[in-house]
């Protein structure tokens, strides 16, 4: 459409539009996507019963995101060596529930054993659990 635009009239309109999209972006956009990503944070917060200010410390501390060989094994004999996706045996690794870089830490509750392609596919993305409901 934009390139439409561009052909057919003059620079001035596409540059109207142009604008009118980064302040749909700013405006309308980035507001909401914050807002999600300040409850998805809230959810977590309370699950650990604390509070915004305390899990934003958290993950300004925490650079370590290694799990120690002995936790590791205990989450994958707590999830019966499988992933808890799918359900495959092969290729697992221990993945954060609530992303790592969001802040969510190394406690079992947090972990849980995926196999590589589930944990590709959910990536950093938030489980619906700390997901607004009715979205
Ligand atoms: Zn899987």
């Amino acid at each position: 459409m934009l390139f439409l635009v561009y052909e057919t009239e003059p620079i001035w309109m596409t540059l109207i539009f142009i604008v009118i999209f980064f302040l749909a972006v700013i405006f309308y956009y980035m507001p909401k996507e914050l807002e999600k990503r300040r409850k998805e944070d809230q959810a977590y917060a309370d699950r650990k019963g604390w509070t915004l200010e305390q899990l934003h410390k958290h993950r300004k501390n925490t650079r370590d995101r290694r799990i120690p060989k002995s936790l590791r094994e205990y989450i994958l004999k707590r999830d019966n060596y499988e992933c808890q996706y799918c359900g495959s045996q092969t290729r697992l690794e221990i993945d954060h529930i609530f992303p790592f870089s969001r802040g969510g830490g190394n406690e079992p509750e947090n972990l849980q054993v995926l196999c590589k392609s589930c944990n590709l596919e959910k990536g950093d993305s938030i489980p619906d659990i700390f997901k607004e409901k009715n979205l």
